[in-house]
Order: structure tokens, then sequence, then C-alpha cells
């Protein structure tokens, strides 16, 4: 079996989404890049019944390397990230409360109102411009990637976030906040806000990126 820690990590990912009710049901969906393999949680497979052989590796192609299952059906939403970003080595979407709730409102991005967007999520989370089905797959892939452009955040409208990260752990810090940003910008909502001025989200974003935890500032 191909890449057991990794999917191990992964597994318990999924397992502190549910205890947070960032996944509901078999609603919500991991993955993680190792070199040009993508490991992604199967379809239809509850997480607390979810084994380390369910999991499905497909390659960047997306053809079928290991597994049994079918991978999930939001698949393309990880693959087409993946294909436009070699940065990116994990993705987690999930079905969070207050980040559907923005999915819905008429606006194309959440302002950049606190310091951890600007680290963690370069900004703005952009919104997707409009609702795709489940249906289709590869449409909603290539909204998601043209919508995350160089965050590590998108929102796909009437539906929930995609969180991206260099690692597993912090994809998952970048679905909360996410979260809490959504819940800033609803408990703030209809009042001006004052964002953060672009020059610091990109000075930030660069230094959470490339110094921190390399300097002693
Ligand atoms: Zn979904």
């Amino acid at each position: 079996m191909l890449y057991a820690e990794a999917r191990q990590e992964i597994l318990n990912i999924c397992r502190d989404m549910v205890k947070e009710k960032y996944f509901l049901g078999t609603w919500g969906n991991v993955s993680m890049r190792i070199g040009d393999h993508i490991i992604l949680t199967p379809s239809k497979v509850e997480y607390d019944a979810m084994k380390l052989e369910d999991f499905v590796i497909l390659s960047l192609d997306g053809n079928v390397v290991e597994g049994n299952r079918t991978p999930t059906s939001e698949k393309e939403v990880h693959r087409q990230i993946y294909l436009v970003r070699d940065d990116v080595k994990a993705i987690i979407h999930a079905h969070t409360p207050k980040a559907m709730a923005v999915s819905t409102l008429p606006v194309s991005a959440v302002p950049c109102m606190v310091e951890e967007m600007s680290q963690l999520l370069g900004g703005r989370i952009p919104l997707t411009r409009q609702y795709i089905c489940a249906e289709k797959h590869i449409e909603l892939g290539h909204a998601a990637a043209e919508g995350i452009g160089d965050k590590s955040g998108v929102i796909l409208r009437n539906h929930g976030p995609v969180a991206c990260g260099r690692d597993l752990r912090e994809a998952a810090l970048s679905v909360e906040v996410i979260e809490k940003a959504c819940a800033i910008y609803l408990d703030v909502n209809n009042r001006v806000i004052k964002e953060i001025p672009a020059k610091f989200v990109e000075s930030e974003r660069y230094r959470f990126l490339y110094k921190y935890g390399h300097e002693n500032t």
C-alpha cells in the first residue's frame, strides 16, 4: 500500500473535521499531493468507518494508480488546483456553516479584516462567480482553481470553502481561519469595514510564507 503514513494523517484530519462539525455526513473531502500523486478520500464512505485502504491514489492527470474505491466526486476541485499550484501539498474541502452562509451572499470576496487572513490566506477570500451543480465536476474544479488564484482559500458559490496549504496541518488551519473570518464578516454585516491595507497584506503574507520560523522577530 502506497503512502500509509500520509493516509493515516488524512484520516486523523477527517476525524478532527467531523468532531468540529466541519464535515457533516460524507460531505467534505481531503487530499494530499506527494510528487505526481494525489491521495484522495473515497466517495460515500462515512469517516468513522473509513480505513486506510479506502483511500484512492490518482496521478496528476486523473488516472487511478491504486485503490478499489471511487475517489470523492469532488476530485476535480482538488486536481485542478494541484495542476496550477505547485506550492500546494494538501487541500480540504469542507461544508462549514459560516462559510456556507457567506457563499449565498451577493459579494465577490470576504474583505481582509484580520491578520490571520493576510498571513495564512493571502488576504481576501474570493467567492466563485456562480453556482455550479455537483454533477459538473470539471467545471467546478476549473472554477475553484481560477477562483483561488494564489490564495490559500476560496468559497464555492452556494456550496462551501476550499482551503489549501503547504501541508495538511496548514490546510486544516486555513479551514478554521476561513470559518472564523466568515463568522466575523456575518457579525459586522451591513457596517462599513476597514480592511487591512494591501501593502500590509502583501508584506505579512510574504513574512508568513518565507520568513516565519526562520527569524527571531
Ligand atoms: Zn462539497
